[in-house]
């Protein structure tokens, strides 16, 4: 842009924002054209130039002022130099003492002491001081004041009303003046609250009814606290509020010292029913019973007590707990043991009674049911026949088919005697290949037609063993026991039976 635009520019920008064509507005208005369109003058930066001359501290005091052109300048630095002959600052120094004492006067009408005390020494002073160091002294006591100066007592004023720090004499006005104009109460209003608030009962949890109507009055209308009446109502409601809250404090010790009680008695019953911590436990109940719930000052210290003691109670049941558990898992651990025990003991005792080959009783198991029967009849006359038999010509199986084969016999012809008797019938081997049946609730007849039974079944069958197809016979003799004195004969008897029944040519039973 030429400098001849330039100008134009600068007027009707300045016509547009309706500035005065003044030498001194167009030469600032120019400048911001010129500046903008990147024109560089020496006359728009004349201000800088000059300020750049100047000596550093003033160049800080100036420019604080936002000089805009070189006038304003000079106009500074005249009234700066004016005020520097001696003549004319003399003036300016004594003007400035009088505004500084009456400035102090001023302060000390203030309503603070110590404000008042530090202003009228400086109004005493000021025209006194010779040099910058007593200036200082007394500039020390405003700065001290300054940073020791605390206005929280206005926000005591609050409860009042609302208290404006900046302006206290709106502040009274609002607090006194307001107040009253307004709500035609004061002071005793207050008081009225007050005395309502006192009279509501601390601990207690509700508000008696002869309270309350007394109460609500005052709050209804605060003059009737000038009554007669009322100042005995007061004084009887003053000592009804602190019975109240005495019966309520006496009534939570009382709960207090209930629930340390139950706590205490619980205590002892785990004490005395485990084992755990059997001390630690102990020392708590010792503190529970030295517990003086009746002090006031302990009812936090109970409650903090109390709740220790069910901490260190759920502790201990947790490791009561785990303890019971552990323990369950090592008995029922047990129980498998016992029960194996009782299997392997069963077993043990089946095998001292059972013959290991036949698997049908032995000759001891025979003995004692023989005995057991015995005492049945010679109880209750309960008969039984005793059936004897013996194998014939067994030696010869063994010695034809080997011992082998007459260990099979043996067994197969345990099964049928097994199979053939009844659940109660009693089947043992007495030794050899000879074998003895014990048939309850049955007579000489009964077990002979039994004894024929097998006799007959054998006769019709044949025993196999491996390729051969073996041919068995018995000889048996059946006694009934009360036809007998004693079981040694009932099996003498039986026995002899099947002695003829051999000399008889075998095959048989007898009697016949
Ligand atoms: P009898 O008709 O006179 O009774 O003749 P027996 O051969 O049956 O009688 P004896 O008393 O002469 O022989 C019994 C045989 O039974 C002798 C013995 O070797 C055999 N014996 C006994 N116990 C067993 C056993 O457990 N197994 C085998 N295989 N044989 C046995
Ligand atoms: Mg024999
Ligand atoms: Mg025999």
């Amino acid at each position: 842009m030429s400098l001849s635009e330039v100008i134009k520019s600068t007027l009707s920008t300045m016509k547009r924002e309706g500035r005065v064509l003044t030498p001194q507005n167009y030469q600032e208005s120019f400048c911001r054209e010129a500046k903008k369109s990147g024109l560089v003058l020496e006359e728009c930066n004349q201000l800088d130039i000059y300020f750049k001359k100047l000596d550093q501290n003033l160049q800080k005091e100036l420019k604080t002022y936002h000089l805009r052109n070189v006038d304003e300048l000079i106009a500074y630095l005249n009234g700066k130099i004016a005020r520097m002959a001696p003549q004319s600052s003399e003036a300016l120094v004594q003007s400035m003492l009088i505004l500084i004492k009456r400035m102090a006067q001023v302060a000390e009408q203030m309503h603070n002491k110590e404000l008042s005390i530090i202003a009228r020494h400086t109004a005493e002073n000021i025209e006194k001081v010779q040099n910058a160091a007593s200036v200082d002294k007394l500039k020390e006591q405003w700065i001290d004041f300054l940073t020791t100066y605390d206005d929280s007592y206005l926000e005591r004023l609050a409860v009042l009303g609302d208290v404006d720090k900046e302006d206290l004499q709106k502040s009274v006005h609002t607090l006194v003046d307001g107040y009253s104009a307004d709500h035609e109460l004061h002071i005793p209003d207050i008081v009225g609250k007050l005395l309502v608030a006192s009279l509501v009962p601390s601990i207690a949890p509700g508000m008696d009814d002869e309270i309350a109507v007394i109460s609500s009055q005052i709050r209804k209308d605060v003059n009737v606290l000038d009554t007669e009446g009322m100042h005995s109502d007061i004084k009887y409601a003053i000592r009804k509020r602190i019975d109240l809250d005495k019966a309520s404090l006496k009534d939570t010790v009382f709960q207090l010292d209930e629930i340390a009680d139950a706590v205490s008695k619980r205590l002892i019953q785990i004490i005395e029913q485990s084992e755990i911590k059997k001390e630690e436990l102990a020392e708590i109940k010792k503190e529970l019973e030295n517990l003086d719930v009746t002090d006031k000052k302990s009812v936090t210290d109970i409650h903090k007590r109390l709740l220790d003691i069910a901490d260190i109670l759920e502790e201990e049941a947790g490791a009561l707990n785990r303890e019971v558990k552990s323990q369950q898992i090592k008995i029922s651990a047990m129980d498998k043991k016992i029960m194996m025990l009782e299997t392997d003991l069963e077993d043990a005792n089946k095998q001292v009674r059972e013959d290991h080959l036949t698997k049908v009783y032995n000759k001891r198991a025979l003995e004692e049911k023989l005995r057991e029967l015995d005492a049945g009849y010679r109880r209750y006359g309960r008969d039984f026949t005793l059936f004897f038999i013996d194998i014939d010509h067994f030696k010869k199986i063994n010695d034809t088919y080997g011992h082998d084969a007459g260990d099979a016999v043996l067994r197969i012809f345990a099964k049928v005697l097994k199979k053939e008797s009844r659940d109660n019938d009693f089947v043992g081997r007495f030794g050899g290949e000879e074998f003895v049946m014990l048939l309850p609730e049955t007579t000489v007849e009964g077990g002979k037609q039994f004894a024929g039974k097998v006799r007959l079944i054998l006769q019709k069958n044949r025993f196999v063993y491996k390729e051969h197809r073996l041919k068995l016979t018995i000889s048996g003799g059946v006694c009934q026991r009360s036809d007998v004195d004693s079981i040694e004969e009932l099996v003498k008897t039986a026995d002899s039976y099947v002695y003829e029944a051999k000399n008889a040519g075998r095959n048989m039973i007898l009697p016949k």
